[in-house]
């Protein structure tokens, strides 16, 4: 993402019309976006800021990527298998494109002991938001989607480019097609079912970026259940699980029914310090059926044949080395730190009468700020305090009001942030 910064498109569009065009129509679905995707956009923002206070101390508790160093053991097998890569006897080229087997049996150990998933229904991949985009695919432009709003921009963003989304309404912030499911502290960040219409697919997050709320038990019985009655099916994003502290389930297969009507899309991303090595997994059970009966798990392994080939050799070594129990445990250490500066945004908002949600099950803060629009919360902020945040409203409508605040970051930067937001709010 950060690789676009360098580019501004409206002035490549603008030298574009002065220039030789080849006669190759824009698809139409690209055009149906708007803006920026949100996290390059805030990274802009956050640039201009630099530009403008050369001397500031910039603290990003934004875009939400790791901060901490990968543990020493797990960094070391991937250095280690990358050298072996260099002689004979340790080279190897293409692998499965389902993933090394060792490694979908280590997921399937690890993250689903206590549920029915065979390791062959689990596939490796290079990120959630990778088969977010080829699940799409898979289902081509005739399928509709529901989401939580407000929701992790990936999936809206995909369904648009696949052409499975109306036009951009601006007078209600949504795009024609989408049914958006508000997920507000009003209703317990669960949405209000009788009301939601039905839809091919239901994209759940738990928990949920970027409230922070991991549903319940409870809650999750409703949403298979409403996913069975309607014929849907459910893709239930946990690239968060590790984070959860309470009794809330970690999978959707910890809900009985739910190997008919989901998918669970996960990461090594957040629970590993991996955004930038790329590993994540999707399981498909194998009884997930569609309409003609024809099992779901066939046509995902046609895709990943087709048009994936398989994550990194080398990033499966490290994901399985973290998975071991020496790499469970440094991870779990890495998880925790990152807790313990949510629950110190946690406190200092707290202290400060700001009303906040999340940070407790999840590496983000929801907070609100009744009344004011959330990109001026974000600029104010951003401009008194030199802290990046990101506006609710960039993850929907149903975000107005609110700010996301990542707990991602070294101590040092959260509780200089803290000490910051003191002085601005008290
Ligand atoms: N799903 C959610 C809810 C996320 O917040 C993110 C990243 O922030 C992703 C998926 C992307 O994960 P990955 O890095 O595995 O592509």
């Amino acid at each position: 993402a950060l690789g676009q910064l360098e580019i501004d498109y409206d002035e490549l569009a603008a030298a574009a019309l002065r220039c030789y065009c080849t006669k190759v129509p824009r698809n139409v679905n690209m055009a149906k976006l708007r803006n920026g995707y949100l996290f390059p956009e805030i990274s802009i923002r956050e640039l201009q800021h630099l530009e403008k206070y050369p001397h500031a101390k910039l603290i990003s508790l934004g875009i939400g990527d790791t901060t901490e160093p990968i543990p020493e053991n797990i960094a070391l097998s991937m250095a280690n298998y990358a050298r072996d890569l260099s002689t004979a006897e340790g080279y190897s080229g293409y692998g499965a494109e389902q993933g090394n087997k060792a490694l979908r049996k280590a997921i399937a150990d690890t993250f689903y002991n206590h549920v029915p998933v065979k390791e062959t229904e689990v596939f490796v991949s290079d990120g959630a938001q990778c088969d977010i985009t080829r699940f799409m695919l898979l289902l081509g432009s005739n399928a509709t989607i529901a989401v939580q709003d407000p929701s992790f921009p990936a999936y809206i963003d995909s369904s648009v480019i696949i052409g499975q989304a109306g036009d951009f309404e601006d007078e209600v912030g949504k795009y024609y097609d989408i049914e958006y499911m508000k997920c507000r502290p009003e209703n317990n960040f669960f949405p209000d079912l009788t009301s939601t219409s039905k839809t091919d697919i239901i994209f759940f997050c738990s928990p949920h970026n970027p409230t922070g709320h991991a549903a319940t038990r409870n809650q999750l019985e409703h949403l298979v259940e409403f996913a069975r009655d309607n014929g849907s099916i459910i893709v239930f994003d946990s690239a968060y699980a590790a984070y959860i502290t309470d009794d809330s389930p970690r999978s959707i297969f910890e809900i009985p029914g739910a190997r008919e009507v989901a998918i669970e899309i996960s990461s090594f991303s957040k629970f590993a310090g991996f955004t930038g090595v790329r590993l994540g997994w999707t399981v498909v059970p194998e009884e997930l059926l569609f309409s003609n009966g024809y099992p779901v798990i066939n046509d995902f392994n046609r895709i990943m044949c087709t048009c994936f080939n398989g994550a990194s050799n080398i990033a499966q070594v490290g994901g399985l080395a973290s998975l071991s129990p020496e790499g469970f445990q440094a991870v779990r250490s890495l998880v925790g730190y990152y807790k313990e500066n949510a629950k110190i945004l946690l406190e200092t908002f707290n202290s400060l009468g700001v009303q906040v949600y999340g940070g407790r099950n999840a590496p983000y803060v929801w907070a609100q700020f009744p009344g004011r629009k959330s990109w001026d919360i974000f600029t104010e902020i951003l401009e008194k305090t030199h802290i990046t945040t990101v506006p609710g409203s960039g993850f929907g409508p149903g975000g107005e009001e609110y700010l996301r605040i990542s707990a991602f970051g070294h101590r040092e930067s959260i509780l200089e942030a803290s000490k910051r937001l003191e002085n601005l709010f008290s």
